[in-house]
């Protein structure tokens, strides 16, 4: 089996890889600088997929909390066309291959949901495109246009949670010296989903011909920013009495941009639970135990 993806060499992508190959799979990434197991998306363009791709997945994406990066017009496109681009280029590759996958899994994100604090969504709730966010993901969804028969899966997924990316990585160092803290009134949602379950959650729509359409791609134990704050603050036996307030975010971040840490939605994966999906990290405790350590096994 061959395995094709786009943003294979990202923090998800990585891990996915892994988990894939030592599943017997073949796995090729598809990258802006070209390697022994990655080709560029301009041969893509012109080669198209590789004969024999079982599957398909996208989880390419500049990252929005790049924080060397101020959150210009020029940085917001750069974010955009890098889903919407890479989306089309791999939909488009796979409606004109003649060996077809059986699956193309997209990932997109959470944000596709207005942040409120009353809501509930599940995988049949509107997306209304009401911000930045939820605009960027409805067109990114919109993208992944592939004929039948191939099977499109598309993952909305939660704050991703793992020692080497994402939240995380970025949030690791200050609270290991104990500066960490909750974000604004930390009573907003944090839809979130160990790295683990999410490579195993998109392994699991590769493989399951039954499944297609959209899965939420969370935990089914809800938090808040303040739960979490507690539990990855006792995960690494420090404090956390540090608050960051909501202005210092919007003031440093942009509004727009700093609405993902500071606002959230009450998200179910009421889909991937029916589908019979087991999560090995339901129980934030469990997650955080996990990657709180600064040198850990993986
Ligand atoms: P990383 O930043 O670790 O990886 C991003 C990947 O996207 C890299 O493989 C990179 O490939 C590729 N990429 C970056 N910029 C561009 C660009 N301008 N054009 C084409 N490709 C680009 O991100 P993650 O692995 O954390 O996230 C992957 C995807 O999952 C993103 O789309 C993200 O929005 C989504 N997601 C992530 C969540 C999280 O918590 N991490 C939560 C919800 C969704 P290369 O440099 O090799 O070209």
């Amino acid at each position: 089996h061959l395995r094709f993806s786009g943003g294979g060499t990202g923090f998800i992508g990585k891990n996915l890889g892994e988990l894939l190959i030592a599943n017997g799979y073949n796995v090729m990434n598809v990258a802006r600088m070209p390697g022994t197991s990655n080709i560029s998306w301009s041969t893509l363009e012109l080669s198209g997929l590789p004969n024999r791709t079982c599957a398909v997945v996208n989880l390419a994406g500049q990252q929005f909390m790049d924080f060397t990066k101020s959150w210009t017009p020029g940085f917001k496109q750069n974010v955009q066309n890098s889903r919407i681009y890479t989306t089309k280029a791999l939909a488009k590759a796979i409606n004109e291959s003649r060996d077809k996958p059986k699956v193309f899994v997209l990932l997109t994100g959470v944000g596709a949901y207005e942040p409120s604090d009353r809501n509930k969504y599940d995988e049949s709730s509107p997306t209304t495109g009401i911000d930045f966010f939820s605009r960027l993901t409805v067109e990114w969804e919109k993208a992944a246009s592939i004929d039948p028969p191939v099977r499109l899966v598309i993952i909305r997924s939660g704050a991703v949670l793992g020692r080497w990316g994402g939240m995380i990585k970025n949030m690791f160092l200050p609270f290991y010296f104990g500066f960490g803290g909750r974000i604004g009134t930390g009573k907003q949602y944090l839809p979130w989903i160990h790295i683990d379950d999410l490579t195993s959650l998109i392994k699991f729509a590769i493989e399951n011909d039954n499944i297609s359409g959209i899965l939420n791609g969370v935990s089914p134990k809800v938090i808040t920013n303040e739960e979490f704050t507690k539990s990855f603050a006792k995960a690494l036996r420090r404090p956390a009495v540090f608050p960051v307030p909501e202005s210092i975010l919007n003031l440093f971040l942009n509004p727009e941009r700093a609405m993902i840490m500071t606002k959230g939605q009450y998200v179910i994966p009421k889909r991937v639970l029916e589908y019979g999906f087991k999560y090995r990290y339901e129980d934030i405790d469990d997650a955080c135990r996990e990657f709180a350590h600064l040198c850990p096994k993986k």
